[in-house]
């Protein structure tokens, strides 16, 4: 450490030492402070310290060393007025040898500055806020050194702690300072699921309390600090290898490399390091290089650097959960109030932790349409806006949210026009909501009689709920894998066998089609993993679904048992994931066969009769139909993973995420081929991508010939109203024509056509 950095060192820990007396003292609040000024000017060797606080949105001056104590709880500033409203409002340092040359220097004549040419001032932070002013001056005209200023802002930081503890702030003077980040906000982003949402904000990854910040012993301060960085480095090399070996988003992966670096940047653990010789503790260095850090880049005002800045935010938001052993995210808290839960991305089973009762809305920063965060959410009904990449600059933990996905906006502590016209609005979303229940029990069927099976997606056992709700035909797709998701072990046989059974009796006489296990890619599960020790660069194309559970048969088998047992006396019907050729369906519905034999040889219950199908996700076997078809009982086309695998794009990249056209001519020449080979092989086909539930391509793909939809419940009743104002026999002619011309505006012209011949289409 060179030497100057030395003394400021041992200035710091000396005032830190000095405070942390003063404070534990029994004194009152005010000579506490009166105490604090004194310490840090003789410290400092300044002529004056004062210490400014916020109060009622003004600053005020709250104590003073040098200046005239009349001047004290008498001299108010508002933010951005003077040095000191400057320093608040920028959250910026000030450090001057003639303070009057300053452009927003105001003069106060009741403090009896006149005489102090000097000045330093740096703010007091309390949760990235401005919460008041430390401030310095000296009657020599002199900068203050930069060490002066480090050790300034080490004793800021100490201050906003001591301060907010003693009383002499609080929370809601903090809501109402109206300093920049205050006031009514809104973000736009994507629609994920649509919706709206009222709660407050959570972040899923919670900011730690930072309770101790004065150390009592380096040593110990810096073991524990050693303890994080070693802990932290190997959840990354963690996280690295499994986003390799189940492959999250090519972001995802962005960001690990990201965080890998800083987990190594010796320039980030020194300033750690110096901030504990200061005399703080782990956690309240970690949070001191961090306020550094913000500041810094708020003065480069770079984007680039702002996104380095938010993942190196992240980084040091989990150093601080293991140091102070914070652990977990907001869902082990538990919700207390309606939520609005923020999040950069997050998992399937991580979304399913959350008391969904509560639960009214999410906010992501990444995300994408058919990721499976989105896919759960939409299961359990959360609107979902995503790609709100600056919701973390905006925000804090605590404000009211309204989360309007369908116009793709979010509103941070909205004003009451805001308010009101969101609660018109959701009356009226409400009110469209009780209209389509209404069409509960009338059929899907098309103005010229054409009978359209829906069905709905599900994966976990309350889903069930939504057939009454929806008077859907039944499930088209049931992900079996939700319930491993949700368990930390693999759930044995008996477990499975109790869930399918509950399942179809909930069902009653609605078929329910369940697709074994697609586990891989984002849908990984702790304890399972893939004994090649290659690394999996593109795991969407990797070992999962179909190819896992054929080698690992146990697991297929025992699924196979658990489904034919828990069908007993019934019709089941079961489908495989991600089938490639045919021999893979051949050997997949051999292993139920097997397992249906064996139990009847031993005269156990089991399904009175058994479907099997098979999805059609990959493009290849599109090819090998011929082959196939006349061996299905049903197909069913996985749109959300065909189509990335038929345009070459990541489902689950957000840059990508608008490039998915559900409605070019590609894809639907490519569907409809599928279609008419199946319907004219006499195999029931239908979709279960998120494609179906989206009223213009569902109705795309009705007048190709499609009789099966299976989606998500919500859109049941928007896509029956559809289908029940369509005249499919009028319509086929226009969408075969349009997807033979190859017209790159196919979703413009649907929209025309539909609203020409009346058909519902939002
Ligand atoms: C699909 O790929 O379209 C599908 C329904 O399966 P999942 O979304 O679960 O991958
Ligand atoms: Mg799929």
């Amino acid at each position: 450490m060179p030497p100057s950095q030395q003394i400021a060192t041992i200035a710091a820990r000396e005032i830190l030492t000095r405070l942390h007396d003063v404070m534990a003292s029994r004194s009152n609040a005010q000579s506490k402070l009166d105490q604090v000024v004194q310490i840090i000017s003789t410290a400092l060797l300044s002529d004056v310290c004062s210490i400014y606080l916020l109060r009622d949105g003004v600053l005020e001056l709250f104590a003073t060393y040098g200046l005239k104590q009349e001047a004290v709880h008498v001299t108010r500033l508002s933010l951005g007025q003077g040095l000191v409203g400057t320093i608040a409002r920028d959250m910026a340092i000030l450090n001057l040898s003639e303070a009057t040359s300053h452009p927003d220097f105001v003069h106060n004549p009741e403090t009896g500055e006149e005489f102090f040419h000097s000045f330093a001032g740096v703010p007091i932070v309390r949760r990235e806020q401005a919460v008041g002013v430390l401030a310095v001056q000296s009657a020599e005209s002199r900068r203050f050194a930069d060490i002066e200023v480090e050790a300034l802002q080490t004793v800021a930081m100490v201050l906003a702690e001591l301060i907010f503890s003693a009383g002499l702030i609080d929370e809601n003077s903090l809501a109402s300072s109206g300093s920049k980040d205050q006031g009514s906000l809104r973000y736009n982003g994507l629609k994920l699921v649509e919706g709206m949402g009222r709660g407050y904000a959570v972040f899923h990854q919670p900011r730690v309390t930072i309770e101790f910040t004065v150390a009592e012993d380096v040593e110990v301060e810096r073991q524990r600090l050693n303890a994080a960085f070693a802990r932290m480095r190997e959840q990354i090399e963690h996280m690295a290898q499994e986003a390799e070996f189940f492959g999250n988003s090519n972001d995802h992966r962005e960001v690990l490399a990201t965080y890998r670096m800083f987990a190594y940047d010796e320039g980030w653990r020194r300033r750690i390091d110096e901030a504990i010789d200061s005399g703080l503790t782990a956690e309240a260095a970690i949070e001191r290089v961090q306020q550094h850090n913000r500041m810094r880049m708020r003065e480069i005002g770079d984007p680039i650097l702002a996104d380095r800045l938010h993942d190196l935010e992240d980084l040091s938001n989990r150093l601080l959960r293991l140091v102070s052993g914070q652990l977990g995210t907001a869902a082990r808290l538990g919700l207390h109030d309606d939520a609005i839960l923020i999040a950069r991305n997050m998992g399937p089973a991580e979304l399913l932790e959350y008391d969904r009762r509560r639960l009214k809305g999410i906010v992501l920063e990444e995300g994408s349409l058919t990721s499976h965060v989105t896919i759960v959410a939409k299961a359990i009904g959360i609107p979902v806006l995503g790609r709100v990449k600056e919701i973390h600059q905006g925000v804090r933990e605590g404000d009211l949210l309204l989360v309007d996905s369908n116009q793709g906006a979010v509103f941070i502590r909205p004003t009451p026009e805001i308010e009101e016209a969101f609660a018109t609005r959701f009356a009226l979303s409400r009110k469209r909501r009780a209209e389509f229940a209404a069409m509960r029990d009338l059929p899907a069927i098309t103005r010229d009689n054409h009978r359209i099976e829906l069905m709905i997606n599900a994966g976990l056992r309350d889903d069930v709920a939504a057939l009454e709700a929806t008077g859907a035909d039944g499930i088209g797709l049931f992900r079996t894998e939700f319930e491993f998701l949700v368990s930390s072990t693999l759930p044995r046989r008996e477990r499975q066998l109790r869930l399918y059974r509950d399942i179809l009796e909930a069902a009653g006489d609605r078929p329910v089609i369940f697709r074994t296990v697609d586990i891989g890619n984002d849908k990984t599960l702790p304890y399972i993993n893939n004994s090649d020790e290659t690394v999996e660069e593109n795991p969407a194309l990797g070992w999962r679904a179909i190819r896992l559970a054929l080698e690992k048969k146990a697991l297929l088998k025992v699924q196979a048992r658990a489904l034919i047992e828990g069908a007993a006396g019934k019709t089941l019907y079961v489908m495989f994931p991600m089938i490639a050729e045919p021999w893979e369906y051949e050997q997949a519905r051999a292993v139920f066969e097997k397992q249906n034999a064996w139990l009847a040889k031993h005269d156990k219950p089991r399904a009175k009769r058994i479907y099997y199908g098979s999805m059609l996700e990959v493009p290849s076997l599109a090819e090998t139909l011929d082959i196939l078809l006349p061996k299905l009982d049903f197909l069913s086309i996985g749109t959300n993973d065909l189509i990335q695998f038929f345009f070459a794009a990541d489902r689950a990249y957000p840059k990508l995420a608008e490039r998915y056209d559900w409605l070019s001519p590609a894809l639907l020449r490519f569907l409809s081929r599928i279609i008419d080979q199946a319907n004219a092989a006499g195999c029931k086909v239908g979709i279960c991508g998120e494609m179906g539930g989206r009223t213009l391509t569902a109705m795309a793909l009705i007048g190709l010939g499609l009789k099966r939809l299976s989606i998500t419940p919500v859109a049941i009743g928007p896509i029956k109203a559809m289908i029940r104002s369509l005249d499919r026999d009028a319509f086929a002619p226009f969408i075969r024509e349009l997807v033979a011309s190859g017209a790159s505006n196919i979703g413009d012209q649907l929209e025309s056509w539909a609203k020409k011949h009346g058909v519902v289409i939002n």
